[in-house]
């Protein structure tokens, strides 16, 4: 249920409801839209609750039954789109986000002089996984600690945010105290109890969509960061799997509009892992910024060949500038068509 207070409500009086809520055992999520609050009802229990005594209450003016599971990432509960700001940059408004930057961290070298080239081709989150999500544990785990240092450093120096991928509830708080944004990757996209922790950080989440998640599991593992309290939340389409083993997932760009339509979350792309094939990023890229997409992720490398992980599907910086340069003409084509 929703309750949407009255408009003269003030703060003071909304929270108090909050807090009859949380004393009734009740969660309740607060929001305010159009200078109106809006107090979402989230408990498992409904069935239980007699909600009619709500009605009554001198702050309430309506009451609205949610009829999606996803109660807080719908549109019910919110009919604005989210914008998820950090700093000056805003994900989810009029300007298409790019972060970019290698699969791993390898070396302060490698993480610098990607920062410098994906900054000066008009990217501002600097990308790369410090704790790796490898197939095989044989395979390159990442720099851990060192790594994020690397990366704070490279951002730093060249005005870029951060982003990276936290794979362990233990190691939430360390890369949330390195970066601005952290990533739960596919292979995470269910691990519910991680998705709280990261969640109750308060910090943006980038929530990458699991290789075999209907549109609703997404919508419902996003669930778990936002009832907690944490409203920043970007997801991202990264392929899924399907019989079509050519490429080393299916992007599925009609994810785009839909989860535009039935949620009001930035939605962002990652044509690097969708393929795996590095020929084809650059035209998934242009047919994500088509489709609607908030963002753009994409793995850079100073020597894609050479990468320590993903190599197959990495662009050169060469490929990366010319590639911006052309979803810069997309964009003004798009904005005044
Ligand atoms: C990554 O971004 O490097 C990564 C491991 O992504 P995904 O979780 O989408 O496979
Ligand atoms: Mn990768």
């Amino acid at each position: 249920m929703i309750l949407i207070l009255k408009k003269k409500t003030l703060r003071v009086e909304a929270d108090e409801l909050l807090s009859r809520l949380q004393w009734m055992n009740l969660r309740g999520i607060l929001t305010e839209e159009n200078g109106q609050f809006h107090l979402a009802i989230v408990s498992g229990e409904d069935e239980r609750i007699d909600f009619q005594q709500f009605v009554n209450l001198p702050q309430v003016e309506a009451m609205v039954p949610f009829t999606q599971k996803f109660k807080l990432a719908g549109m019910e509960s919110k009919k604005q789109r989210s914008l998820v700001s950090i700093k000056d940059c805003c994900i989810g408004g009029d300007n298409l986000i790019v972060m970019a930057g290698p699969c791993s961290i390898e070396s302060e070298e490698q993480i610098d002089r990607t920062a410098l080239a994906v900054a000066a081709a008009g990217a501002t989150i600097l990308r790369g996984g410090a704790f790796k999500p490898r197939t095989s544990p044989y395979d390159f785990q990442g720099l851990g600690e060192t790594g994020l240092k690397y990366l704070q450093r490279a951002a730093a120096r060249h005005h870029l945010l951060s982003v990276s991928e936290v794979m362990d509830s233990q190691e939430v708080d360390l890369i949330a105290s390195y970066v601005d944004i952290l990533q739960i990757g596919a292979r995470n996209m269910q691990n519910f109890t991680l998705l709280q922790h990261a969640g109750r950080t308060g910090k943006p989440i980038l929530l990458k969509r699991g290789m075999a998640a209907t549109y609703v599991d997404f919508l419902m593992a996003a669930e778990y960061i936002l009832q907690t309290g944490n409203p920043n939340v970007i997801l991202c389409e990264r392929g899924i799997r399907t019989f079509e083993t050519y490429t080393r997932n299916t992007l599925d760009l009609a994810a785009v509009p839909i989860l535009h339509e039935l949620s009001h979350l930035p939605v962002i792309v990652d044509p690097s892992h969708g393929t795996g094939i590095r020929q084809f990023v650059p035209p998934m890229a242009y047919a994500a910024v088509a489709a609607g997409a908030d963002g753009l992720m994409i793995e850079v490398h100073p020597d894609p060949e050479k990468s320590y992980s993903d190599a197959s599907q990495t662009i050169s910086f060469e490929t990366f500038a010319e590639m911006m340069k052309r979803i810069r003409i997309l964009e003004t084509a798009l904005r005044f068509s």
